[in-house]
């Protein structure tokens, strides 16, 4: 076909060939690259020509084998985080003893209200229990 000055409905008729690689031409790619609309066309034909891929031998069997053991639950590194936590608490605790520091603490604690305390014990609790309970389920 020849080029000279193309219209939008001879691009539009030649995108499959240009897709194909049969027809480069070079009045048909400068309307492609001026012609918003013919390049858009242009795409969506491509994105609608089917794909003539195929997975390589054994490429499900090889994905499925990668695939978690434990039923697809993501692994979480916050039981680590809070083990570390809790061994940064107990060291911090007694080192607090091996400097006297635990009697500040005492009567730091002394002075707080009981149903202050006993809302902080409550949450620590629930927070362990929380915790106890997302270990045992991994
Ligand atoms: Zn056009």
């Amino acid at each position: 076909m020849p080029d000279g000055v193309l219209s939008c409905e001879q691009v539009k008729e030649r995108i499959p060939a240009w897709l194909e690689g049969v027809d480069r031409s070079p009045g048909l790619e400068a309307h492609l690259a001026s012609c918003e609309a013919c390049l858009e066309a242009s795409l969506e034909a491509a994105l609608r020509k089917p794909v003539d891929a195929t997975a390589p031998a054994g490429f499900a069997a090889r994905t499925v084998a990668r695939l978690p053991v434990n039923g697809g639950a993501p692994q979480s590194t916050l039981p680590w985080a809070v083990a570390a936590a809790g061994v940064v608490f107990v060291g911090l605790g007694a080192l607090a003893v091996a400097n006297g520091q635990i009697e500040v603490l005492g009567r730091w604690l002394g002075k707080m209200q009981t149903p202050v305390l006993l809302a902080f014990l409550g949450l620590e609790g629930v927070l362990c229990l929380l915790w106890f309970w997302r270990v045992a389920k991994t």
